[in-house]
């Protein structure tokens, strides 16, 4: 049998997403990323220019053509994020003391016209909850505009510019902002793989933004990001629309309380799973390793955590963008990715009661695969996929062997850079159906992922049909 290992880093099924920032927007970083296991490269729009998120976007395309790697980018819109505005000088608190919030108040807020929809009772968190003030009191003033007094619950110090959550307060604000518009129309141009939606209410936010990138001639996929109560309690519509969900942990242990948030890690993952959505567990994983080389013990485990309860791929924000140990980082969620995976995959990823049901032929094809692939020991499940689906309805079987992704489509190959244990494979167009088999076999053994002789699944339909995939062989690659 032949050695198979990937030109890059060594393979693992656990994706990873790192943010690009300042620390890694130079060719040379963005190439160690690549090299340690970054899968796909997160542009956070909330930070930089234009320019910059050009800049990044041609760096990375450069830097995955010349490693012949299969590279996703991801394009993060900042959503109705609420900020305290611009303060000449911090402000410190007391436990009990009183500031305004509004125009003409202690605290300027870039959300004016929403002051009218606060009540007195409820919870004001600043600095992602590290200053908590309660409404005491809301003075309308007979325009739109309110002035709001808070009760401060901590002691603190208030900076200009820091994020406010209100959990709650429910607010007819759309996730998707005349500002995303304007970052929408930007990325699509500059062709990235998904376009991630921050602040998810419900199933009609990530149905307008999929609408909206559908009218603007995008092919891109959209990543619910779930930070607000709202999205858990719509999570089974959400994961029925969005293409890909992300446990967007920094804003959602705010929303809700941090004890609560390794609960709906686990169901986000396993709702994901079933419907063979990729799924991101974000924010913190590795957060000491912003200035320290190695990560703290608990770190690892919580890394360690998430791909144990199955998650598809793990992120790194501030890690990667900001911080001094980028490469470290990456490199490390990449060592305990394939500890946790070697250990899991010595009794195989627990097949679960709903892989069992009754299923459409495309899913029970996939199911079958995977089935058929333990039996017999094949070295590899060979998929071919027009849009990507069969390899994701593959995916969320957890199977042992590398899973191989045969595309003619560039976007499909980049998208895929996110699916569990995937590997994405570029290959000519088939001019019909008989020739697929064929063609997949050239193809993994182009790529040196197996060799003659070793045995495979590999499932076919009609190559460039979506939802086609009607048949499986058990198949010895010549
Ligand atoms: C988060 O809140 O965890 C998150 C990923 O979103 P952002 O980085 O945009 O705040």
């Amino acid at each position: 049998m032949t050695e198979r290992t990937d030109p890059l880093a060594q393979w693992r099924r656990t994706k990873i997403v790192a943010t690009l920032g300042p620390a890694t927007a130079d060719e040379a970083t963005v190439e160690a990323l690549v090299r340690a296991g970054m899968n796909v490269a997160r542009i956070n729009l909330s930070h930089g220019t234009p320019e910059e998120h050009a800049a990044l976007l041609t760096t990375v395309r450069r830097v995955a053509a010349r490693l012949d790697a299969a590279v996703g980018v991801m394009a993060d819109l900042p959503g109705p994020k609420l900020r305290v505005g611009d303060l000449a000088e911090p402000v410190a608190i007391a436990v009990g003391d009183r500031v305004t919030l509004g125009a003409h108040a202690d605290l300027p807020a870039n959300f004016p016209g929403l002051l009218r929809h606060f009540a007195a009772g409820q919870r004001v968190l600043i600095d992602d909850g590290a200053v908590a003030l309660r409404v005491a009191a809301v003075e309308h003033s007979g325009g739109s505009h309110a002035k709001v007094v808070l009760e401060a619950q901590n002691a603190g110090v208030i900076e200009t510019r820091k994020g406010v959550n209100l959990p709650d307060t429910p607010l007819p604000i759309p996730a998707f902002t005349a500002e995303d518009e304007g970052h929408l129309r930007h990325v699509l141009e500059l062709g990235v793989d998904f376009v991630a939606e921050s602040f998810v209410r419900s199933a009609a936010d990530v149905e307008l933004l999929k609408r909206r990138i559908a009218e603007l001639g995008g092919d891109q996929l959209v990543v619910a990001k779930i930070e607000k109560r709202e999205a858990l309690l719509a999570l089974d519509d959400i994961v029925a629309v969005a293409d890909a969900l992300m446990i967007a942990r920094g804003d959602l242990g705010v929303e809700i309380p941090p004890a609560e948030v390794p609960v709906w890690q686990r169901r986000i993952i396993n709702a994901a799973r079933v419907a063979a959505r990729p799924v991101i567990t974000a924010t913190q994983m590795l957060q000491s390793m912003v200035s320290n080389p190695r990560p703290t013990r608990a770190e690892a485990s919580d890394v360690a955590n998430a791909i144990y309860d199955s998650t598809c791929a793990v992120m790194l924000s501030g890690e990667t963008s900001i911080g001094a140990y980028p490469v470290e980082a990456v490199g490390t969620m990449a060592e305990i990715a394939r500890v946790v995976e070697a250990d899991i995959a010595r009794d195989g990823w627990p097949l679960q009661e709903w892989a069992q049901r009754r299923a459409r032929t495309s899913d029970a094809i996939s199911y079958a695969a995977c089935d058929l692939a333990r039996k017999i020991g094949a070295v590899a499940i060979v998929t071919p996929t027009a849009t990507g689906a069969t390899a994701r309805a593959v995916a969320r079987y957890r199977p042992s062997p590398r899973i191989v992704a045969v595309s003619p489509r560039p976007r499909t190959v980049t998208q895929l850079a996110l699916a569990w244990g995937v590997t994405p494979l570029l290959r000519e167009e088939v001019p019909h159906a008989d020739a697929v088999i064929p063609s997949s076999n050239d193809a993994v053994l182009a790529a040196g992922l197996a060799g003659a002789g070793d045995l495979v699944v590999m499932t076919a339909g009609l190559y460039a049909t979506a939802g086609s995939t009607n048949l499986i062989k058990a198949h010895v690659l010549q």
